[in-house]
């Protein structure tokens, strides 16, 4: 839930019979949650309240709306792929009350006015918060900083900065941008991958790559540039915040980092703490990703950084693309993947299924501290979902999901944002 924007039914709901699991509430006694006026105001297991509406959780969880860091919207410029409303509807269907929108449109997120054209779209949407993440360089061209500051000072009110889809490969742009962030407490979000090292390449260098014949993209292009950018935040003292990690040593690298008390913050997607480079043997380009599949160990090796919180959240990366971009030979097929919908499932099947997470650290690594890197304000405060882990219906435009017809567990009956259902028994409300 959040202080401001569109949504004004201040109806009140009961939830009952919920099971609050979030971070500095885990209970394991079934409850009622009592939203009126726009928020939680009582937790409790005998709450009434006249007027109220009911919703029966019996058997549910409850957790604070999901935040994500990563989200490409494709709006504007790629409306075939994916639209503020689409990719929002199905936020709100995977659990999501916030997501970030990724810079890479057409036109570019690298000025005030198109932050500010997405923000607004995201609020006339209403499915869940939009906020705009704006361009490091001009055009994403990575030679001349963006105008941060004026991003910064736009009523998007931009925080956080990253060219993702590319790298900010030239040293000195990163640390001009580090240092330039500072003045607003901002962050810069990397994409690390080295330029040269990746040139042409088509899934993870290793076994696989070779035996399928493809050009292979090495765990070091990711990682060197990790540790660079690692030395250069603590050289200049700002935040750096590393977009979709996939490989141990990148993880190595941040747990490193970290124990010097630098400011850096990590991500991983639900499809990199599950799935392997092993998947790409039928040269199905639903498999297809940037950074790539890697292996069992790599998958591993990220899930327990996570459980550790040496990277502090799960960010989808949600890539949509059309069905001709992704139909092709998996050489020209486009990189990315679906993820809004499933990320719920998929941690629960990668992290609370096989022990390594409980429910808290979900909301943890799924809501508390994506709001904080993104300095949202109002977001990551449980309860504020009830959920029992994941979707029913696809909502997003695109169909590029490689977790179709993968069973999963759980699924998302409601959510709410600031105290108004977006979705109900499953369906947006
Ligand atoms: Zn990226």
């Amino acid at each position: 839930m959040t202080d401001s924007g569109p949504v004004t039914d201040n109806g009140s709901w009961l939830i009952k019979g919920v099971t609050i699991l979030a971070s500095g509430q885990q209970g394991d006694e079934p409850t009622s949650i009592l939203i009126d006026g726009g928020s939680v105001t009582a937790i409790g297991p005998d709450l009434d309240h006249p007027g109220a509406r009911t919703l029966d959780a019996g058997g549910l969880i409850a957790l604070p709306g999901l935040v994500d860091l990563h989200t490409h919207l494709r709006e504007p410029g790629r409306e075939d792929a994916e639209t503020v409303e689409t990719g929002t509807a199905a936020a709100a269907l995977g659990g999501y009350a916030a997501v970030h929108a990724m810079a890479n449109t057409d036109p570019v997120a690298d000025t005030a006015g198109v932050v500010e054209q997405v923000w607004r779209l995201g609020r006339t949407a209403g499915h869940c918060d939009v906020q705009p993440v704006g361009a490091v360089t001009v055009g994403l061209g990575g030679a001349r900083l963006a105008e941060l500051g004026t991003m910064a000072d736009s009523a998007a009110r931009v925080r956080v900065f990253s060219d993702d889809g590319r790298c900010v490969s030239d040293p000195l742009l990163m640390r001009r941008a580090l240092e330039y962030v500072k003045a607003f407490d901002g962050v810069i979000a990397q994409h690390a991958q080295d330029p040269r090292l990746t040139e042409g390449a088509q899934l993870n260098e290793g076994e696989m790559s070779a035996r399928l014949g493809l050009a292979g993209w090495p765990a070091v292009a990711e990682e060197a540039v990790i540790a660079r950018d690692c030395l250069l935040a603590a050289h200049v003292g700002s935040a750096l915040h590393v977009c979709h990690v996939s490989t141990a040593g990148s993880a190595e690298i941040i747990r490193w980092a970290k124990s010097k008390g630098w400011r850096v913050t990590a991500e991983v997607t639900p499809h990199h703490l599950l799935l392997t480079d092993e998947l790409a043997a039928g040269y199905d380009p639903v498999f297809k990703v940037n950074p790539p599949l890697r292996t069992e160990a790599d998958v591993a090796e990220l899930r327990r950084a996570l459980a550790d919180g040496t990277i502090d959240c799960v960010a989808t990366d949600h890539a949509p693309h059309p069905v001709e971009a992704k139909e092709s030979e998996w050489a020209e097929a486009a990189f990315g993947m679906t993820g809004l919908e499933t990320a719920l499932r998929v941690v629960q099947r990668a992290m609370v299924d096989t022990g390594l997470l409980d429910w808290a650290g979900v909301a943890d690594r799924m809501s508390v501290r994506p709001a904080r890197i993104g300095r949202l304000t109002g977001h990551g405060i449980p309860p504020a979902a009830p959920a029992e882990a994941v979707t029913t219906a696809g909502a997003s435009k695109s169909r590029n999901t490689p977790f179709a017809g993968m069973e999963l567990p759980g699924r998302v009956v409601a959510t709410f944002l600031r105290g108004v259902p977006t979705v109900l028994d499953g369906k947006l409300a």
